[in-house]
């Protein structure tokens, strides 16, 4: 694309709705055809790029890249989380923006879609430098973002440490207490459940999949890739719901555990930080697997948790032989495109991050609602509406993704799903 040079994975997440999306609006909504509706989608509304300088330990100035992209706010503020990773560049930001203003539809919330964040490598940093970097990164982020205008969030890099921080300078500097992060510590307005929400949602997600096929998960095996945020909790509540959990993994190796995790072992894992291999001198029914995936494991439910394009055409053939019936996206674009073409012709369920990873964003919503009324919601309350939203999502997959044989598709349910509200939206708006 001439337009997008050098962007080889937006070019992928636009490709992979627009050919669900083109033959949809072509047969249903001609309408939308002279409007440009898809050719405005594909375009940020904004993207400001920005010098973060800052002071480390050594007293040594570094410099890195800040950026924000502000795909689309036809449906509400932008907002999207912040992912601070060596390898941020603009084609990772405005593919996570592009998928995410879909995502964000699917919730059913009013929220539009960005990303943002910078090439900043938080690991092996001190805590007084992730500070300085953060703070740094606010002042100037904090001109272009706001509680009604762009709510950026946490992601890879970025978790509750980061989000306190930001937050912090945000508020120095504009004199201004309001909801224009979430992810915050429930003791300073953030929601119950929205450190859990992403991984816990889904598994809702899944539940819904196997309640739709009439089966159960008790007993079912799970592989489940990364160990950060999104992974932990959806092991957890894998666990919890009866799953056996064999795999969690890093950048660095993945864990094999026969048995299965236990809660016990799980919360021991939590503390080894990215030295996963110590796992296997306490528990020996494991193996650790350097430079290795999980997916050369059987397993009935795979759950992709790490990072984009972490599932290539030979780990998805792989699982398909083994006997996997269900591949559920936790992280985003985590099957490359060949790995999706290779679930859709063995026919097995795959939801794909934009329907079952909104959890996440959609407590980062109820956040919103909660701060705009001053109010904190009960964990149990954030919870059920969590699962609520989940069960919709599912919904709107079976709706626009049934196929004629029965095979629900729902990459195609949720690309045409969340296309279907932005699009009226935009329509309604004008040609801006
Ligand atoms: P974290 O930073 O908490 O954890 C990321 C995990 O993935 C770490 O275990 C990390 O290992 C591993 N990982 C990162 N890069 C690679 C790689 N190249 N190969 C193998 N493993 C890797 O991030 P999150 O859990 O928040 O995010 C994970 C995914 O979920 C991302 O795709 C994110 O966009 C998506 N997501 C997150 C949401 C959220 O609420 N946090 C919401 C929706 C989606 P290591 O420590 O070795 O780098």
């Amino acid at each position: 694309d001439l337009r997008n040079p050098n962007e080889p994975e937006f070019l992928q997440a636009v490709t992979e709705v627009v050919e669900d999306l083109i033959p949809y609006v072509n047969e249903h909504r001609p309408d939308l055809i002279d409007l440009k509706i898809l050719e405005r989608m594909v375009e940020p509304e904004r993207i400001v790029s920005f010098r973060v300088a800052w002071t480390d330990d050594q007293n040594q100035i570094q410099v890195n890249r800040g950026y924000r992209v502000q795909m689309n706010s036809a449906i509400g503020p932008y907002k999207g989380g912040l992912r601070f990773a060596p390898d941020v560049n603009l084609s990772i930001l405005k593919f996570l923006a592009f998928e995410q203003v879909f995502k964000n539809s699917l919730t059913s919330l009013p929220i539009g879609g960005g990303k943002g964040g910078s090439d900043f490598d938080p690991k092996g940093k001190s805590d007084m430098e992730i500070m300085r970097f953060c703070q740094s990164f606010m002042t100037e982020l904090q001109r272009h973002i706001g509680s009604e205008t762009d709510v950026p969030a946490g992601d890879i890099g970025v978790g509750g440490r980061e989000i306190g921080y930001l937050f912090g300078q945000y508020k120095r500097l504009q004199n201004n207490f309001s909801g224009v992060l979430t992810g915050k510590g429930t003791a300073w307005g953030g929601s119950y459940i929205r450190p859990e929400a992403t991984g816990y949602g889904l598994l809702y997600f899944v539940q819904c999949i196997l309640d739709y096929n009439n089966e159960k998960i008790e007993g079912k095996t799970v592989c489940i890739s990364g160990a950060g945020n999104v992974a932990f909790y959806a092991a957890e509540k894998a666990i919890q719901m009866g799953a056996k959990v064999l795999t969690l993994s890093n950048s660095q190796g993945a864990i094999y555990d026969k048995e299965g995790f236990s809660l016990d072992k799980l919360n021991y894992l939590g503390t080894l930080g990215r030295d996963l291999a110590k796992y296997t001198k306490k528990y020996p029914s494991a193996s650790y697997h350097a430079k290795e995936n999980p997916w050369q494991f059987a397993c009935d439910i795979a759950l992709p948790c790490a990072t984009q394009n972490e599932i290539n055409e030979a780990d998805a053939k792989r699982l398909v032989k083994n006997g996997c019936k269900i591949v559920a996206e936790g992280a985003n674009m985590p099957s490359s495109a060949e790995a999706i073409k290779v679930y859709l012709q063995a026919k097995i369920h795959f939801g794909p991050g934009k329907a079952a990873n909104a959890g996440g964003v959609a407590v980062s919503g109820l956040e919103m609602s909660q701060n705009a009324i001053g109010q904190q919601w009960a964990r149990e309350k954030v919870d059920h509406r969590l699962k609520l939203i989940m069960e919709n999502i599912h919904k709107t997959c079976v709706r626009y993704g049934k196929e004629p044989n029965g095979y629900i598709n729902y990459l195609k349910g949720a690309n045409i799903g969340g296309f279907i509200k932005v699009a009226e939206a935009m329509k309604a708006q004008g040609v801006v």
